[in-house]
């Protein structure tokens, strides 16, 4: 029996065969994609032509096609789909693919061919986006060391080592201070003011451990509801400090020591490869380039929030002091601001869900990218699925010329993340003659039908899936030459502008007629409702933008100059917040050392992304504002010069060709209400 992975998908559009795939197919089918991977990459090192881009850069971009094909479906199966089969065998084969990544990217004949094309680029009139995959391909050696000498690449890897082991031992640290916290409540009064939904969670919790009462932790889902709701005053406190001293105690799980060797060994790692600090390392790919751009990016943006911060923080105090709160702290922000947003807002998301049925709400969608791009959404049953409530769609021109096949995984189920994302399962690309369409999916975890009402969505579940979908589209209308600078392929604090642009027609009435109907009496939404949502979204949003300022402002201090003279974290951290704190410091408490995003994820350097990302998406549906949110010119202008682009050019100039001219943070302080309408 043949193992269907291993062969061409005889399939409708090539699309996986999820149907024929078994599990035991999986591990030989990655060991032989792997061999066959490695098998394209020897011939291109041992051919004997002079390396050109035709027969280095352009094979290898299109080598491991099977590899990838596999990869994408055994690993948004394990995210969807996925069991304990399954993720026993994503434990296996991990290690083989990154040892195959490794041994790419350590290939020093592979590299010198690359190189000599990349030191000839300027004599070889290469297009725009053959001039960037040269420029990633190379990068990707550089990046990594290829251009240092034995000693400093032996260097080089010893520093990595310890990185990887640094930022394991953060993350390790950081749960077990998390998970040491307890806090065992046994009188009722305690949890006054506890939704009730948290309460029966803080019950279950304690009995879980064979306890009487009640059990808050510093788990999000238990530490968040009491600081928004608890009553007891002294109880926030002592949760909230607990929370702010993770990994600042001096014990055995203290991250300062850990902190320091983390800056400084990604300050020498950048220094070894030629960069002035970590940041402009990090920052050579992305968007924003330069850590001089994202100081002034954030401090132009601070200005304007600063004022507005101050004013509400003055609001918040006025309002707790009729509680006879004399100074606001931290472990009162939470409390006080739900108590003043139900007291301006009373906001009532529950009568907003009939107005937004599932199959309503996807329909809407579809018009949306029909009136903007033209697209028409057909659902087909001929294209296998991974699981029955999969929807397959069939994506084409108002010609009817095919562009993708689209997948959407609406509801929560066992084996499926938390969460919403797009994927694919096929990426674009064009190649003798040939432009192949990609395969892209949504899955999300929406509230479910019951036997007597459909799916209704919660306004978050309208704009989460505008979101994905937004990605979708990214992807679904890629026309790019090369699978590498396809669809969503492109630098980090770009990749969430399609996405975040997208959710805006949610809050248009233009738009919401569309779609947004009662499920039972057809009638429009109101509204006053959604300008309500609007208004309370903006709610307290100066401080919000000084809180994330401040986190993206920490990043810079630590990764954007050199460390070596920091000897304290504790007085490093508060240097850096002295332009953007409103509550008083707690001298127990370090955000630094349980700074996950930063010193255990990916994110170091790249905090500023989120506010990056909102200022792109309020700039360019500004331009739809001006001209008509469904204006089809501007639409184009997207389409041709962002949606199709990938990561073929800098997204700066991608972005300038679009909008006409660099993004402005105007209209993103207008849509916060930070600045006025005028
Ligand atoms: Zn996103």
């Amino acid at each position: 029996m043949k193992n269907p992975l291993l062969q061409s998908f005889n399939t409708p559009y090539t699309t996986a065969p999820f149907s024929q795939i078994k599990n035991e197919h999986f591990k030989p089918a990655f060991e032989e994609a792997i061999k066959i991977a490695k098998a394209e990459i020897d011939e291109i090192t041992s051919n004997s032509e002079i390396p050109s881009f035709k027969n280095t850069i352009e094979t290898l971009d299109f080598s491991g096609y099977t590899l990838d094909r596999l990869s994408s479906i055994f690993f948004n199966l394990n995210s969807a789909e996925t069991n304990d089969e399954i993720q026993k065998i994503a434990q296996e084969v991990s290690p083989l693919l990154s040892e195959f990544s490794n041994d790419i990217r350590l290939n020093e004949k592979l590299f010198e061919r690359v190189k000599s094309i990349y030191d000839d680029r300027k004599k070889l009139n290469l297009t725009v986006e053959q001039a960037t995959l040269l420029d990633k391909k190379y990068k990707n050696f550089a990046r990594n060391g290829a251009n240092l000498n034995d000693n400093a690449k032996a260097k080089l890897r010893e520093i990595d080592m310890k990185l990887s082991k640094l930022s394991l031992q953060f993350g390790e640290n950081v749960l077990a201070e998390t998970n040491a916290f307890e806090m065992l409540l046994t009188d009722e009064n305690q949890l006054k003011g506890l939704p009730d939904g948290a309460k029966e969670a803080a019950k279950m919790a304690a009995k879980e451990k064979n306890l009487e009462g009640w059990l808050i932790t510093l788990d999000y889902p238990s530490y968040v509801p009491f600081m928004t709701y608890a009553d007891d005053r002294s109880l926030r406190k002592k949760l909230a400090i607990a929370f702010g001293a993770r990994a600042f105690k001096n014990n055995e799980y203290d991250n300062q020591k850990v902190v320091l060797d983390i800056v400084n060994l990604r300050h020498e790692r950048a220094n070894l490869l030629g960069y002035k600090t970590h940041a402009h390392f990090v920052l050579e790919e992305r968007m924003a380039e330069t850590p001089e751009k994202v100081l002034s990016f954030s401090n132009d943006l601070l200005e304007k929030a600063k004022p507005a911060a101050e004013k509400e923080f003055k609001q918040l105090s006025d309002f707790a002091k009729k509680d006879g709160i004399e100074q606001l702290q931290k472990w009162d922000g939470a409390y006080y601001s739900e108590k003043l947003k139900k007291q301006n807002f009373d906001l009532d998301q529950e009568a907003l869900k009939p107005y937004f049925k599932l199959e309503n709400v996807i329909d809407g969608a579809f018009t949306v990218a029909h009136k903007l791009f033209g697209l028409q959404f057909k659902e087909v049953e001929t294209i296998d699925k991974y699981h029955k409530d999969v929807k397959t769609y069939e994506v084409t021109t108002t010609n009817g010329d095919f562009i993708a096949v689209f997948y959407a995984d609406f509801f929560p189920r066992k084996g499926k993340r938390n969460g919403a994302w797009m994927t694919s399962y096929k990426s674009q690309w064009k190649k003798d003659n040939e432009n192949s369409r990609p395969h892209i999916s949504i899955v999300c975890n929406f509230t479910k039908p019951t036997e007597t009402k459909p799916s209704l969505l919660t306004f978050n579940e309208v704009t989460t899936l505008f979101h994905e979908f937004g990605h979708a589209l990214h992807g679904m209308l890629a026309d790019t030459v090369y699978p590498s600078l396809s669809g969503t392929s492109v630098y980090w604090d770009f990749v969430e502008l399609p996405s975040q642009l997208l959710e805006n027609w949610c809050y248009e009435k233009e738009a919401l007629d569309l779609f947004a109907k009662h499920y039972e009496t057809n009638e429009p939404i109101p509204m006053e409702l959604v300008q309500k949502i609007k208004d309370s979204s903006n709610f307290l949003e100066g401080m919000q933008t000084m809180r994330q300022l401040s986190f993206g402002l920490l990043d810079m201090q630590w990764h954007g100059a050199d460390p070596t003279n920091i000897k304290n974290v504790k007085e490093f951290e508060n240097q850096a917040f002295a332009d953007t704190q409103l509550y008083p410091d707690v001298a127990e408490n370090c955000m630094s050392t349980a700074f996950s995003h930063i010193f255990q994820g990916g994110y170091s350097s790249g905090y500023y992304s989120y506010k990056w990302a909102e200022v792109l998406d309020a700039d360019a549906f500004e331009y739809f504002k001006e001209t008509g949110i469904f204006n089809k010119e501007t639409a184009k202008k997207l389409l041709d010069n962002v949606l199709s682009q990938g990561g073929t050019d800098k997204p700066m100039d991608l972005y300038k060709r679009f909008r006409g001219s660099a993004p402005s943070n105007k209209a993103l302080l207008k849509r916060a209400g930070l600045i006025g309408k005028d």
